[in-house]
């Protein structure tokens, strides 16, 4: 057998590649060809040449089309895609796909964005000039039309004078005939614009340090908001661009404003491309386009820019590197920040994470020396830090969640022409049982993780480990009946603040009021100029957005997110209260954040309060190091949904038995936080292992045999390493 072999990755749930024949063609891994598959024709990826294959002859089959002769995909993307499949147990053929537009994905060709032109037959080409000398626009046209043999453009030929009717006349002549032509893209030269401010001295030494790596280097930027990150990111990029390299910046969902692009335009025109989810399809694949020919010098995107192809990477920065959005929550689970540094090792080019509030995770790789720290103590423009302070709410009459101590002080700061902000959590925690007495907390006595409610059946359950007990009546610590489930109610929070403040207009910021790319933008314009004085929000008014007028920020239920299940959930929770003091009292007015516990003396609170955010780090860090948990050892979650409870559950319980059997430890299963969602139930379960190299294999052995249980085909199931949320 001559023929040639090569293994496709197939976009396909199925944990192998495909081969096929490709007769007489020469492929290079990471073009796209059309394959037959089923009964469907699919858009698969070459990955490699073989020189057998373990499929019957009878069943090969052939590749129908070569889409791309030159690879699509770069060799560093398909190294990384190679090894996220791996780590995040995800088909590979699926991964592939997820690195390309849609566009490119459905097959069509990347330049592909064909216009009418008009190009010379064989006729016209071999028609002298002069024999048109008595019809001066025919001569006109027949040379514009020899000097440009690959053709040109209609809309250019019709700029430059010449008519439809003249070309149809060349069309009917047979000198001259209609074809597509893909636009030229140019290759944006490299320019800057001077900076307008010198660096002080931490910045010109972050500059300094990462210009200095050649290869691979991690450093974390510590500064916080204000403290002149991006004007390092932006010094960073001029000289990676002077030497022709390109830079690919992520930043998250929400960071991505109108402003911040114009910020990146101003220094750098032209060479910039932006990736993110607002824009059409076809202008994703150009912004995509633009990189991986290397026209586009610096590429802007939210997650999934990270996989944007660049034939001459230098750099790569993820800004606000401990940002959730960086964490695809479905499908493909992957983390877009831990994959940019791999790729950065891969392309052998420096990695620059920013953050006011690093993650534990980054934290403890710089602790171990992976990373170098690099910190920008000071606000570039000197603004006074706010006053933090708990407000203990025990035993407090509450209105929607509402203290009447933070009524009056909502009220006082109005009254001082101040604009006041409160801050709501996230949905989706799962709530537990608190005293609003005393602040005693329904805990697992096995596992010191809070017990979840579930109203409906009155019980209190262990996200952890399961187990189960019925609701209590009363507070077994001070005996009030006063028990209440956290982070719930606080949605009519908007109601209660119109009752009292009947004058004021009332901006609620959250995912629903906010799509849409330039919603943000309008709402932020709308309360500089002073349109709201009240705003109510979740944790995207945290971000990004200054707001001088701001004098009190209050965040309503800290305790709802202090206690939650997830235990992810104090880190997210003393971000965004950092982030928030950032947020307060910028302008010429101090300000003051107010916090609403019940348990005001929670030492990881005292400390977050009285010694900031890398103290709260420092101690966050003994506390998983002590539970085991993340970053100190790795956990994955297993998902499962299915029309039936008994399905999702029988599916996980029989996962955790071979778990089990295999030394991972496998922690339930249990509803999901969210248990029950669009008519099918959701149950998961936790593992935890002693190390990577552990679960991986264990997954890696036990994944391709679950597929094939009839268990597997009665509830749909994912993995979920590293998750982000519990
Ligand atoms: P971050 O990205 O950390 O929030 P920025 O880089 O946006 O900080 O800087 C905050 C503000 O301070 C911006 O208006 C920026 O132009 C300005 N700035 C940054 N560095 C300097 C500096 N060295 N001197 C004066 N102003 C600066
Ligand atoms: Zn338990
Ligand atoms: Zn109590």
């Amino acid at each position: 057998m001559t023929d040639s072999l090569y293994r496709i990755a197939v976009p396909v749930p199925l944990r192998r590649l495909f081969d096929y024949r490709a007769p007489g063609l020469n492929l290079a891994r990471g073009a796209r060809v059309r394959v037959p598959f089923g009964r469907r024709e699919l858009v698969g990826v070459v990955w490699e040449k073989v020189a057998q294959t373990e499929m019957a002859e009878a069943k090969l089959q052939t590749i129908s089309e070569v889409i791309d002769f030159e690879p699509l995909i770069s060799p560093g993307i398909s190294k990384l895609a190679e090894f996220a499949s791996g780590y995040y147990h995800h088909p590979l053929g699926e991964v592939m796909a997820v690195t390309l537009p849609t566009l490119l994905r459905e097959g069509k060709t990347p330049r592909g964005q064909t216009l009418p032109a008009w190009q010379l037959t064989d006729a016209g080409k071999a028609l002298p000039l002069d024999e048109l000398n008595r019809a001066p626009r025919q001569r006109a046209l027949l040379q514009v039309l020899q000097s440009m043999p690959e053709g040109v453009l209609q809309a250019e030929l019709l700029e430059q004078g010449f008519s439809a009717a003249l070309l149809r006349q060349f069309a009917k002549n047979g000198w001259a005939e209609k074809i597509n032509l893909a636009p030229e893209n140019e290759p944006v030269p490299y320019r800057s614009v001077a900076s307008p401010v010198t660096l002080n001295e931490a910045q010109q030494q972050a500059v300094d340090t990462v210009a200095a790596v050649e290869g691979f280097q991690c450093f974390l930027l510590a500064g916080v908001t204000g403290s002149g990150k991006t004007e390092v990111y932006l010094r960073l990029i001029d000289q990676i661009r002077q030497k022709g390299q390109q830079a690919l910046v992520l930043v998250p969902e929400i960071g991505l404003t109108p402003q911040t692009e114009a910020r990146f335009r101003a220094r750098f025109g032209e060479q910039v491309a932006v990736i993110h989810s607002a824009l059409t399809e076809r202008q994703r694949w150009q912004a995509w386009d633009r990189a991986r020919s290397g026209d586009a010098g610096v590429v802007i995107g939210t997650r999934s820019a990270l996989w944007v192809s660049l034939p001459n990477p230098g750099l790569i920065i993820i800004d606000e590197e401990h940002d959730l959005s960086f964490k695809q929550q479905e499908g493909f689970r992957y983390h877009a920040r831990d994959l940019a540094v791999l790729r950065g090792q891969i392309e052998q080019v420096p990695v620059l994470l920013g953050s006011a509030t690093p993650s534990l995770e980054t934290l403890r790789n710089v602790k171990q020396g992976r990373y170098q720290r690099l910190a920008l103590p000071n606000r570039a423009n000197e603004a006074q830090m706010p006053v933090l302070r708990c407000l203990d709410i025990r035993n407090a009459q509450l209105d929607e969640g509402l203290s009447g101590a933070l009524l009056a002080k909502i009220r006082e700061h109005l009254g001082n022409d101040g604009q006041v902000l409160l801050f709501l959590n996230r949905r989706g925690f799962a709530p537990t049982l608190m005293c609003h007495a005393c602040g005693w907390l329904a805990e697992c006595q096995r596992c010191e993780a809070h017990y979840t409610v579930h109203r409906q059946f009155r019980r209190l359950r262990c996200h952890h480990c399961g187990s189960e007990r019925p609701m209590p009546q009363k507070c077994p610590h001070c005996g009030s009946d006063k028990l209440l489930s956290l982070g719930q109610g606080t949605e009519r929070i908007e109601e209660a603040l119109a009752r009292h403040f009947p004058n004021e207009k009332i901006a609620r910021i959250d995912r629903d009021t906010t799509r849409g790319r330039d919603a943000m933008q309008r709402w932020s314009d709308a309360i500089r100029r002073g349109d709201y004085r009240i705003l109510v929000g979740t944790q995207m008014l945290a971000k990004g957005h200054d707001f001088p007028n701001v004098t009190l920020a209050a965040l309503v239920d800290v305790d709802g997110a202090f206690f939650a299940t997830d235990f992810r959930a104090p880190e997210r929770m003393a971000q965004l209260i950092t982030q928030v003091a950032g947020r307060a009292g910028r302008g010429d007015k101090p300000g003051e954040v107010i916090l609403q516990t019940r348990q005001p003396e929670h030492p990881l609170l005292q400390t977050l309060l009285r010694d900031g955010y890398d103290a709260f780090a420092e101690g966050a860090l003994n506390e998983r190091e002590q539970h085991g948990l993340p970053p100190f050892q790795p956990i994955a979650l297993m998902r499962a949904e299915a029309g039936k409870v008994e399905q999702a559950f029988a599916l996980l319980s029989k996962a955790a038995q071979a778990l089990n059997a295999s030394g991972i430890t496998a922690l339930g299963p249990v509803p999901a936080p969210a248990a029950k969602r669009q008519g099918r139930f959701r149950a998961q379960l936790m593992l935890e292992a002693a190390n990577r190299g552990q679960l991986q294999q264990v997954l890696g052995a036990l994944l391709p045999e679950l597929e094939n249980w009839p268990e597997a085909r009665r509830a749909r199931w994912s993995v979920d390493i590293d998750p982000q949320e519990m």
